[in-house]
């Protein structure tokens, strides 16, 4: 079986190496380097914390994932509780944490409410917790730096016979499958896009239109320590997390379709200022801005992935709402999976849309307030 995977992010090169063990013969093509869009930009905050059981499962597998890689090649995971919380006068958000951990622990996660004396017993020497009114911890967490992922699964794919084929964009066709490379189609017995923010427009270009919206994110590394747990602050919409040089800490959502060729790649001002405000109440933090950087992730109409058969033999993995590194290594394995013959998850089915559904972008980083 000859499959082509257009996109060398975490996800893309993951399939692409999942695809190539089981025997397939694999192409993978980056209009850029490995590692060139939004995994190159992403945090690397990695938790199995979710309401619902695929996502759950999905993520749990990709911690145990993420752990036995690390220490190969570059790649390190930490472990490092994950706490998040909202303050009080925010109650919608309270019961929305309260609520989402119920259904989180019924489906086997490692989760917990924390009491005021248990949050200030735990984390009290890095977080400032007097104005909490829930909080809750996922036990099964860590951090790791997405790009060295990008960097040792590729070293992998290659290993396991991969073709990279790097430095120019390329196109899809969809009937019969194929990639547009330059004005020659060449044919594959299956291809997959995982192109990340450009996802939309490829299909769309073949003819496709898929209900996938990219999005504008933002992040910065501080040169101040910081020693603590990683942190959603829900309140404040702000997530912060050690990192090698002291803290890292995003979030900036513009919740408007942005263009993937033409964004900015800087961060705004307003967003470092209002990070800036947010980290010395939370954490008592007193940012020393070293890098500070925008990236694009996908939005779809419900949250949930776009991840399956788009036409025969055509598949697509994108749409991750800003959690599509912390569920790469399982996501991958699904879809390269499903090229292979085995069932999709059918909540993630991209067929559940008609692609020309009105919606609007909610940022990534938020707390689960669906029923079941
Ligand atoms: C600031 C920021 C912080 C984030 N933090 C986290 C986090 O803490 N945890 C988490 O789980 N997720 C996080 N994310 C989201 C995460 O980055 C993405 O969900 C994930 O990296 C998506 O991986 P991917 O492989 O699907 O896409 P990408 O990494 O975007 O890869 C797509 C690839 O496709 C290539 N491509 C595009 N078009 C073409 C074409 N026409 N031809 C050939 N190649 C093409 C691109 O060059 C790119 O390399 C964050 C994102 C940002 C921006």
């Amino acid at each position: 079986m000859h499959v082509a995977v257009v996109g060398a992010g975490a996800v893309g090169v993951t399939a692409a190496t999942e695809l190539a063990v089981a025997g397939a013969d694999v192409t993978l093509f980056d209009r850029g380097k490995p590692g060139n869009g939004s995994s190159g930009r992403a945090a690397g905050i990695v938790y199995d914390a979710y309401a619902e059981d695929v996502d759950g499962e999905l993520a749990a597998q990709s911690v145990e994932r993420f752990r036995r890689l690390s220490g190969t090649g570059d790649f390190a995971f930490v472990d490092c509780p994950y706490v998040f919380l909202a303050r009080e006068g925010d109650e919608k958000v309270a019961e929305a944490i309260v609520g989402s951990v119920d259904r989180m622990r019924h489906h086997g996660r490692d989760v917990e409410v924390l009491s005021p004396e248990e949050l200030d017993a735990r984390f009290g020497d890095h977080l400032v917790v007097d104005d909490v009114a829930v909080a809750a911890v996922a036990n099964d967490a860590g951090r790791a730096d997405p790009a060295s992922y990008v960097t040792t699964m590729a070293d992998r794919a290659r290993a396991a016979g991969v073709e990279f084929r790097t430095g120019r964009a390329v196109g899809l066709h969809t009937d019969p499958p194929g990639v547009v490379v330059g004005a020659a189609i060449e044919r594959f017995d299956a291809v997959l896009v995982a192109a990340g923010a450009h996802t939309k427009q490829l299909f769309a270009e073949a003819g496709v239109s898929l209900a996938l919206k990219p999005y504008r994110v933002q992040a910065l590394t501080s040169r101040t320590a910081y020693e603590g747990p990683m942190c959603f602050d829900a309140s404040a919409d702000v997530y912060f997390r050690p990192h090698p040089t002291g803290l890292l800490g995003g979030d900036g959502t513009e919740p408007v379709e942005a263009d993937p060729d033409e964004w900015n790649r800087e961060a705004d001002e307003w967003f470092v200022d209002e990070l800036t405000t947010e980290l010395r109440t939370r954490a008592d933090h007193a940012v020393d801005v070293e890098r500070a950087w925008a990236g694009l992730c996908t939005a779809t109409p419900d949250g949930d992935p776009l991840l399956g058969e788009v036409a025969e033999d055509v598949y697509v993995a994108a749409g991750w709402q800003g959690h599509g590194f912390m569920r790469a290594p399982a996501t991958a394995e699904a879809i390269a999976g499903q090229i292979r013959g085995e069932t999709g998850i059918e909540p993630f089915e991209p067929t559940r849309f008609d692609g020309d559904e009105e919606f609007a972008v909610f940022q990534g980083m938020t707390v689960d307030e669906r029923d079941d």
